[in-house]
């Protein structure tokens, strides 16, 4: 069975990556979709993102890594796959994913979403917080993998010049 994580992923954190592993080993594929939307400014280009994750799940053999503009729900019906996975740490997040999958489902019945429970090592992992401790000069090598955080250094010295 195929299960696609939808996400922005920018920057990805070591909770994603945790939420890729366990579920690369629960299901035979995951698709880890990178959302690109262009309305949307992002702190890394959706080519950075891309990059950066597939290095990350370099060594699962059963993930795929790709960027889609629009609705997850319409990637899902491209495909052919039936589930959207999502994380969720504190109940803070409970409502939006919960929000979420019901728009999911009025767009259409037949795909389900269903939810991994975050580590407790991640739990206070989140992108925003991430950027907003690499702007502010704090160390942020232990939540985000090397690559992530060699994008990031990179990232802020090149707003710093
Ligand atoms: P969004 O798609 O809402 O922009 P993100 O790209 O930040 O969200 O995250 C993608 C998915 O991964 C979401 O379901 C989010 O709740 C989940 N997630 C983010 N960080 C963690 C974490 N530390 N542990 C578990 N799940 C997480």
């Amino acid at each position: 069975m195929t299960i696609i994580y939808p996400g922005s992923f920018d920057p990805p954190t070591n909770g994603h990556l945790d939420i890729m592993r366990r579920a690369a080993g629960i299901f035979d594929q995951l698709e880890v979709v990178i959302a690109d939307n262009p309305r949307k400014t992002y702190f890394f280009s959706a080519q950075e993102r891309l990059t950066m994750i597939r290095e990350m799940v370099a060594d699962l053999s059963n993930v795929r890594v790709t960027l889609w503009q629009g609705l997850v729900v319409k990637y899902a019906e491209k495909i052919g796959v039936r589930i959207i996975l999502r994380g969720v740490r504190a109940l803070a997040d409970f409502d939006y994913e919960f929000e979420l999958s019901m728009m999911n489902r009025a767009l259409n019945p037949k795909i389900e979403t269903i939810f991994l429970t975050t580590d407790q090592k991640y739990f206070v992992l989140r992108s925003s917080a991430i950027k907003e401790v690499a702007l502010f000069g704090g160390d942020f090598s232990e939540m985000v993998p090397p690559v992530v955080a060699k994008a990031l250094r990179g990232r802020v010295q090149e707003r710093k010049t």
